[in-house]
């Protein structure tokens, strides 16, 4: 399978501005989720790649990306914008076959890539350091530095979206990287160096080793050459990247997994909340790390929110990634494994609502119908772990403090919303609910790629986003001169 004109050859590495074979020479098979069957094959790349990867980063660094001044790496990023826009449909339809992403999600993937590097573009001449008044004769400032080489190990679910978060924040600042793509979805990530590379990303800037995770990802995050890690994905790989960056002594961002609330107040707008209450479950078929999988919903309005989400849910419909309908496919057979399993806990007579796998979801994809449980104990496994999947539960509460206990209540803390017209209650919600990011009547607010990101707990640390990831991807030096 090619992706002509910009995506050639999909079964190579990317170092130092060339398309090689990875050194092991044993390719991996990407599957098309929606059919089950193979879509092409990807580099395999192991420590060895890794190793070259960081040396040609290095010596980037050294050279020609090294020397650019800001506002080169700010040109050099809106043009590369610009190449992705240009793009964008078949980025979109590639994201789809690889990871069984309805079209119209992956052309917003698409989109948001673009925004990421126009943002970072235009911010990368505008992160500066201080001045600080002290001691007489003296003039102390701060320089804001690149960390070097950063590392960027990325999960399956939004390749797109996480490329232009973090190797955009990552070049704006003057890093070079290397991208570990998951191997489950990589093809935008090659077709992203591809674009980068015709945008006029000098060689070594970005470079791309597809693989396997314990391969490649392991190698990556335990390199000693390479001076900050950005990794997004599951709690237990972030475990283990972030022990094994340890070793060096490298700092990490570990953006995690979720089991993010939506609080309903019983004086909410409903009817503005429920397509936020459905469409944060499901989008991406609940493949999404700030997913919404608990609504919490005050007593008095509990059935009435669950039957009207219910309605939603079963006008729903999933089907081939390409069919464009709400949902597509799970990544792989894996996924829905997993996500089957959790359905397996959950108790049938609470299920309110189901959605429908079309006719025509073709035999061998990894279809799951999405699901809406009611009435659910926040202590249940259902209310608590991350499942990954088009599933959602909805959950009583009585009064305020009872509802933030529950929102509170597990390990996570990526995002949460809360729907209320009480200005006053919004405002304690906001300050009281363990999240990243809150959003008073909305859930998401469109994504922006403006808007600082990140976890508490388990859902991980550091941000990525907005102007702030300007700052995880650089260092501060003090510089303090006695003159007299
Ligand atoms: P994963 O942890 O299995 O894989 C993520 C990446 O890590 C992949 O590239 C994989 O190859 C690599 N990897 C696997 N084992 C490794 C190892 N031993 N050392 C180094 N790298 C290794 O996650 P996934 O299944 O791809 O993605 C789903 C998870 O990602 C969910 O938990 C989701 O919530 C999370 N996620 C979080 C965010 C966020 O911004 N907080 C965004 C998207 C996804």
């Amino acid at each position: 399978m090619t992706f002509k004109p910009f995506l050639s050859r999909t079964d190579c590495r990317f170092i130092d501005g060339c398309w090689e074979p990875a050194s092991g020479g044993r390719p991996l098979a990407l599957i098309d989720p929606s059919t089950g069957k193979s879509l092409c094959e990807i580099a395999r790349c192991d420590a060895s790649d890794v190793d070259d990867a960081v040396t040609s980063a290095k010596a980037s660094l050294a050279g020609e990306w090294g020397a650019a001044t800001a506002a080169e790496r700010g040109r050099i990023l809106s043009r590369i914008g610009q190449e992705v826009l240009n793009e964008v449909d078949t980025l979109a339809r590639m994201e789809a076959m690889d990871v069984g992403k309805p079209l119209t999600q992956a052309r917003a993937d698409a989109v948001a890539l673009a925004r990421y590097m126009e943002f970072y573009g235009g911010a990368a001449d505008k992160l500066h350091g201080e001045t600080i008044p002290y001691l007489d004769g003296y003039t102390v400032y701060t320089l804001r530095e690149p960390h070097g080489v950063t590392g960027h190990i990325i999960p399956w679910n939004y390749p797109m979206q996480i490329i232009g978060r973090s190797v955009g924040a990552a070049l704006a600042t003057g890093n070079a990287c290397v991208l570990k793509p998951s191997e489950d979805a990589c093809l935008t990530a090659l077709a992203f160096a591809e674009l980068a590379s015709r945008a006029g990303l000098p060689p070594g800037a970005l470079n791309v080793v597809p693989g396997i995770g314990e391969e490649a990802g392991s190698a990556l995050s335990a390199h000693p050459g390479v001076d900050h890690v950005s990794f997004t994905g599951s709690v237990a790989v972030g475990k283990m990247v972030q022990a094994a960056a340890a070793a060096h002594v490298a700092p990490v961002t570990l953006e995690l997994g979720g089991k993010s609330p939506q609080v309903v107040f019983a004086d909410a707008d409903i009817d503005v909340a429920l397509p936020f209450l459905v469409n944060a479950g499901i989008q991406n078929a609940g493949q999404t790390c700030s997913a919404s999988s608990r609504i919490l919903v005050e007593r008095s309005r509990h059935d009435e929110v669950a039957a009207l989400m219910a309605e939603r849910y079963r006008a729903l419909r999933t089907g081939p990634a390409l069919a464009d309908l709400d949902l597509g496919p799970l990544v792989s057979d894996a996924q829905k494994s997993i996500v089957e399993g959790f359905l397996a806990k959950g108790s049938s007579s609470q299920i309110v609502a189901q959605g429908e796998i079309v006719d025509d979801a073709l035999e061998g994809g990894a279809y799951v119908a999405p699901t809406l449980y009611a009435g659910v104990d926040p202590e249940h496994v259902l209310a608590q772990d991350e499942v990954f999947g088009p599933v959602q539960v909805v959950i009583p509460f009585d009064d305020e403090d009872h509802a933030t206990a529950i929102a509170n209540g597990t390990k996570y803390g990526l995002v949460a919303s809360c729907w209320t017209r009480d200005g006053a209650r919004q405002m304690r919600m906001a300050r009281k609910l363990r999240a990243g990011q809150v959003f008073l009547n909305n859930y998401g607010a469109g994504g922006g790629v403006e808007l600082p990101f990140g976890g508490r707990g388990l859902s991980g640390h550091g941000r990525e986003k907005g102007f702030e990831a300007m700052y995880g991807f650089t260092v501060s030096k003090t510089v303090a001169a006695l003159h007299g």
